[in-house]
C-alpha cells in the first residue's frame, strides 16, 4: 500500500502572502489534491519580533481568497497540532530527548567569544570555518555538572563522520548531492532553549507525517542539513521538490521593485483570484505545450511534479493582466453584472437598492464593460460616465473630435434622429444613427465620435448604440446640448 501523501505550507507570517509563497501553497495543495492526501498549513512563528497576529490572519484570507483550503492547521485544527510552531515548545523538548538519549545530539558551552575566535583562526588558516566540535569531547558527566550549575549552553547535532555524499532525488531538480564532511556540528537548540528553523522544522515535518516537502529552492541548500537531523532522530526522510524562484524581467528575484508582490495587492487591484491561480500555476509548471487556461479541477487532475519547470519563472505581469481579461469574459453574464453592481455600490454611485432593482439593466451592461477592462478596478471608470450628472469632456477629445469641421452639424443631426426614438432601444438607436453620415455626406466615424465624446467625454467608451440606450434618452439629448457650444460647424 502506498503511504498517503502529506504536505504542507509553511509560511512565516512577517508579512503578507507573497506571490512565490502562493506558488508554493498552490502546488502543495494541488499535489494533496491531485494524489488524496491532506493539505496542512502551519505557521512559522518562531521570529517573535517579526512575527504578528495581522500577518496571520492576511495569510489565511489571502489563501482563502485563491480558493485554497487546508485539512489541518489554524482555524480548522486536526490530529497532528497545534499549528504554531510557538506552541509545539513541548514537542521540540521531546524531540531533543531523542537525541540526548541516542547520543545524537551534545551541550555546547562555548561562547559568542570563544566561537569568534574560533572563526578568525580559521579564517588564517583558511581551513574549516564551521564549528570545531570542542564540546564534543567533553565526557558526559562533566557536561551533566555544568549544565547542573546552569552553565549557558546550546544544543549541537552530532554530525556522523561518514565520509561520501548526502544524495536526494529531488522530485524536481533530479539527484543533488552535498559532501558530508562539509558540514559543521550546528544549532539545534538555542541558549534559550528555542529550537533553530532547522531543527523545529524538521521535527514539525516529522511529527506531521509529512511525506513531501515541496518548497522553493532557496531551501535547497538547508536540505543536507535536515537529512542530518532526520538521520539523528531515526525518522524517515521525505521526498524533497525544490521549485526555481520567481524572477524579474530584469533577471533579479522578485521584490518590491517590480511591483506589486502580495496576493492581496493583486486582488485590489483588480485581479480575480481564479485568474491569479492559474497564472501562478503555469509560472513554473505546464499541462503540456499549449493549455494556458484551465480552472481548479484541472490543475488538480493533471498537476505533477514532473512537469514543474527547473528553470526561474519569470513574472510577466501582462500576462496576468491577460489572463484577467480571459476570466472576466468568461465569467457567466449574470455573475459579473453582480459584481459591476457591487463595485459601484462600493463607488458610492448606486445605492444596494439601485442595484437590485436595476439588475436587468445591469446584465445589459456586462458583456459591453467585459469587453473593455482587463481588471476589476477598470469598471467603475469605465461605466461612470452613465451615472454622472453631467460628463467633463477631455481635452484631447474636444481638440481631437468636437473641433473638427462637421462636428457641430453632426451633433444637431444626431440629437434630431434621437430625440424621435421610442423605445429607446440599441438597435433603434443603431439605426437611426447609421442613417445620419449619409444624409450628411459625411464619414461615420465624424458622427459617431462627435457622439461619443459629448456622452462619454472620452473616445473611448464602451460601444457606443447600447450605451446610448442604457444612458436613456433624456441624458443623452442634455449631454449633446452640453458639448454642442465646444463643437466646429
Ligand atoms: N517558514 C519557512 C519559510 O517561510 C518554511 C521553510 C520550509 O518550507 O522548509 O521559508
Amino acid at each position: 500500500m502506498t503511504e498517503a501523501v502529506r504536505v504542507r505550507f509553511a509560511p512565516s507570517p512577517t508579512g503578507h502572502l507573497h506571490i512565490g509563497g502562493a506558488r508554493t501553497a498552490i502546488y502543495n495543495w494541488a499535489f494533496a489534491r491531485h494524489h488524496g492526501g491532506a493539505f496542512v498549513l502551519r505557521i512559522d512563528d518562531t521570529d517573535r519580533e517579526r512575527s504578528t497576529e495581522e500577518n496571520t490572519q492576511a495569510i489565511l484570507r489571502a489563501l482563502r481568497w485563491l480558493g485554497l483550503d487546508w485539512d489541518e492547521g489554524p482555524e480548522v485544527g486536526g490530529a497532528h497540532g497545534p499549528y504554531f510552531q510557538t506552541q509545539r515548545s513541548a514537542i521540540y523538548r521531546e524531540a531533543l530527548e531523542v537525541l540526548k538519549s541516542n547520543g545524537r545530539a551534545y551541550p555546547c558551552f562555548c561562547t559568542p567569544a570563544e566561537l569568534e575566535a574560533m572563526r578568525e583562526a580559521a579564517r588564517e588558516r583558511g581551513g574549516f570555518s564551521g564549528y570545531d566540535r570542542t564540546c564534543r569531547a567533553i565526557a558526559p558527566e562533566d557536561a551533566a555538572a555544568r549544565m547542573a550549575a546552569n552553565e549557558p549552553h546550546v544544543w549541537r547535532v552530532k554530525v556522523p563522520d561518514t565520509r561520501g555524499d548526502i544524495a536526494v532525488n529531488d522530485a524536481i531538480r533530479g539527484p543533488v548531492t552535498w559532501p558530508r564532511d562539509a558540514m559543521d556540528d550546528f544549532i539545534l537548540v538555542r541558549t534559550d532553549t528555542t529550537p533553530t528553523y532547522m531543527f523545529a522544522t524538521v521535527v514539525d515535518d516529522w511529527r506531521m507525517g509529512i511525506t513531501h516537502i515541496i518548497r522553493g529552492d532557496d531551501h535547497l541548500s538547508n536540505t543536507p542539513r535536515q537529512i542530518v537531523v532526520y538521520e539523528a532522530l531515526g525518522a524517515p526522510v521525505p521526498a524533497f521538490g525544490h521549485m526555481s524562484l520567481i524572477f524579474g524581467a530584469d533577471g533579479k528575484r522578485l521584490s518590491k521593485r517590480h511591483g506589486a508582490t502580495s496576493v492581496e495587492a493583486y486582488r485590489d487591484e483588480g485581479i480575480l483570484p481564479e485568474a491569479l491561480l492559474n497564472y501562478l500555476a503555469i509560472l513554473g509548471w505546464s499541462i503540456d505545450d499549449k493549455t494556458t487556461i484551465f480552472d481548479r479541477d484541472t490543475l488538480v487532475r493533471e498537476f505533477d511534479l514532473s512537469r514543474v519547470s527547473r528553470n526561474p519563472a519569470v513574472w510577466d505581469p501582462e500576462k496576468l493582466e491577460w489572463m484577467n481579461g480571459v476570466y472576466i469574459r468568461e465569467m457567466p453574464g449574470d455573475v459579473f453584472a453582480e459584481r459591476i453592481g457591487d463595485r459601484l455600490v462600493q463607488a458610492g454611485m448606486m445605492t444596494a437598492e439601485e442595484a437590485a432593482e436595476r439588475r436587468e439593466w445591469l446584465r445589459e451592461l456586462a458583456p459591453l464593460v467585459a469587453d473593455r477592462v482587463k481588471r476589476m478596478t477598470e469598471i467603475v471608470p469605465v461605466v461612470s460616465f452613465l451615472f454622472a450628472e453631467s460628463v467633463d469632456i477631455e481635452e484631447p477629445a474636444r481638440l481631437k473630435v468636437l473641433e473638427k469641421e462637421g462636428a457641430g452639424r453632426a451633433l444637431d443631426a444626431a440629437r434630431e434622429t434621437l430625440s424621435s426614438i421610442d423605445p429607446f432601444t440599441a438597435e433603434a438607436v443603431e439605426e437611426a444613427l447609421r442613417a445620419v453620415p449619409e444624409q450628411l455626406e459625411v464619414k461615420p466615424k465624424v458622427v459617431f465620435q462627435a457622439v461619443r465624446v459629448a456622452i462619454s467625454g472620452t473616445t473611448v467608451s464602451p460601444p457606443l448604440f447600447e450605451s446610448i440606450a442604457l444612458l436613456g434618452k433624456d441624458a443623452v439629448l442634455a449631454r449633446i446640448d452640453a458639448a454642442r457650444p465646444l463643437a466646429a460647424d
